[in-house]
């Protein structure tokens, strides 16, 4: 029997014992790596026994590769990651110096992880700085390739950006600059191919979950061709792959001017009425205000890179703080996937035990879900929702709390551990 994670016409298929490559990871990462294995591992063994056993095997990256290796990003770690499909990390050090700009980023342009979700839940007893914390249930799909973080820029005043600025004036017949001589440049890539299985992947997670809709958000009033062209096809993605299964904005405002604003509210009622994931739009400045007033009407939401960086640390400030806001990297095609803490290293905490290891666990229980073992994730997260009421907390927290109980890193895993 192999226990090698598989991919076959879409499908993932998971062996009872899966081998999972894991980067411990520099600073609080080996804090937070060891606590956080042990509550997946008595998850697992109490939804299914001796049934079912994660192999965990670790590969290297970052500063322990470095010492090890004379190299940062090995091959080898790559490798177990291509060959088991899915797998899970700390957090990394940015390497200070030539060559490699981010190895997280070097592992998701390496594997073409197009995806970066983060769901964003509350765990009652939290401190938020919202009113109604406990609505917001909102999973967001952050286009993780393309976007001004492709990295085409030309510094002001270098011969590469002057190239640039002259085939712009002299060749697009661009006069707009308004400071020419002094300007930096930068390209925003946004491809229908990268916005379709961006969108077709948050659609299909909100179908699968039962979610009621998928939010699209751009700013598309001011970047026409880039990020109002992701909206439209994001629009005719739904509209045509997932026709039986949506039910859009745009189609509701073309009902509102052919038949009149009773037909279009008649239709979307309907469409509600027959589960159908409602498919809407809003631009970006809007949306940090609406997700905060009224986050309950976005359940999922689909968007480009910068955007989603925004966005992301946003939705994690209202419930919690990136100390448990859980995250993963995904391609869908493929079936690759790295689930990580989403928060850096925190070297001013390393190795003092101050280190909440629950972004980890959670993303740890992503995987769980991903896997498709979602007794397991479930333990996870009800014994969460425990440890969380009665008020036992690491640092992070322990200072918003009043009459919280502080634990350390390892503390906090045992106390999950014991109440599930
Ligand atoms: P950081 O997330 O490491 O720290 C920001 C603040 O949050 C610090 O005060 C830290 O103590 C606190 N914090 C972070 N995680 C915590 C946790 N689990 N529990 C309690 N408190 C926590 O961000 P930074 O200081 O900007 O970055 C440090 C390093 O991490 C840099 O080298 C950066 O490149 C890297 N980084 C890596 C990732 C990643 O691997 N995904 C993400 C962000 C930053």
């Amino acid at each position: 029997m192999t226990n090698k994670t598989k991919i076959i016409n879409g499908k993932l298929f998971v062996p009872d014992q899966p081998v999972i490559p894991f980067i411990e990871g520099d600073g609080i990462g080996k804090d937070i790596t060891g606590p956080s294995q042990r509550v997946l591992d008595a998850a697992v063994a109490k939804a299914y026994g001796d049934e079912k056993r994660l192999i965990w095997k670790e590969v290297l990256a970052g500063e322990k590769a470095y010492k090890e290796t004379g190299n940062y990003l090995p091959q080898e770690t790559l490798d177990a990651f291509k060959e088991h499909l899915v797998g899970i990390k700390g957090p990394l050090q940015t390497p200070v110096g030539e060559g490699i700009r981010s190895l997280n980023v070097a592992l998701r342009q390496t594997l073409d992880l197009y995806v970066c979700l983060r769901p964003v839940r509350w765990f009652k007893g939290v401190p938020s700085p919202i009113r109604y914390p406990s609505m917001v249930d909102m999973h967001i799909f952050r286009e993780n390739t393309e976007d001004i973080y492709a990295g085409i820029e030309y510094m002001a005043g270098n011969d590469k950006s002057k190239k640039f600025r002259d085939f712009l004036i002299n060749e697009m017949g661009v006069d707009k600059i308004r400071f020419p001589e002094s300007s930096s440049f930068g390209v925003k890539p946004i491809s229908k191919d990268g916005s379709v299985r961006l969108t077709k992947a948050a659609i299909e997670y909100a179908i699968l979950r039962k979610l009621p809709s998928v939010t699209i958000v751009h700013k598309g009033n001011i970047m026409k061709f880039t990020e109002g062209a992701f909206k439209n096809w994001s629009y005719d993605l739904a509209e045509t792959e997932f026709k039986l299964q949506t039910f859009t904005w745009r189609q509701y405002e073309k009902i509102r001017e052919e038949k009149g604003q009773l037909d279009a509210d008649k239709a979307l009622d309907e469409a509600k009425k027959d589960g159908k994931v409602i498919v809407k739009d809003c631009i970006t400045d809007a949306f940090l205000q609406e997700s905060l007033l009224h986050p309950w009407d976005h359940s999922v939401i689909a968007t480009m890179n910068l955007n989603g960086d925004y966005i992301s640390d946003q939705l994690a400030a209202m419930v919690g703080g990136i100390g448990i806001s859980p995250g993963a990297n995904i391609n869908y095609q493929s079936g690759y996937a790295i689930f990580e803490a989403t928060h850096g290293t925190a070297p001013n905490i390393a190795g003092t035990g101050k280190a909440n290891p629950g972004s980890l666990i959670l993303s740890g229980v992503m995987m769980l879900e991903y896997l498709g073992w979602d007794e397991a994730a479930e333990h996870v997260y009800d014994a969460m929702e425990h440890v969380f009421a009665k008020r036992k907390v690491t640092s992070d927290l322990h200072s918003q709390m009043e009459g919280a109980t502080l634990l350390t890193t390892s503390e906090f895993a045992d106390e999950i551990i014991k109440n599930m």
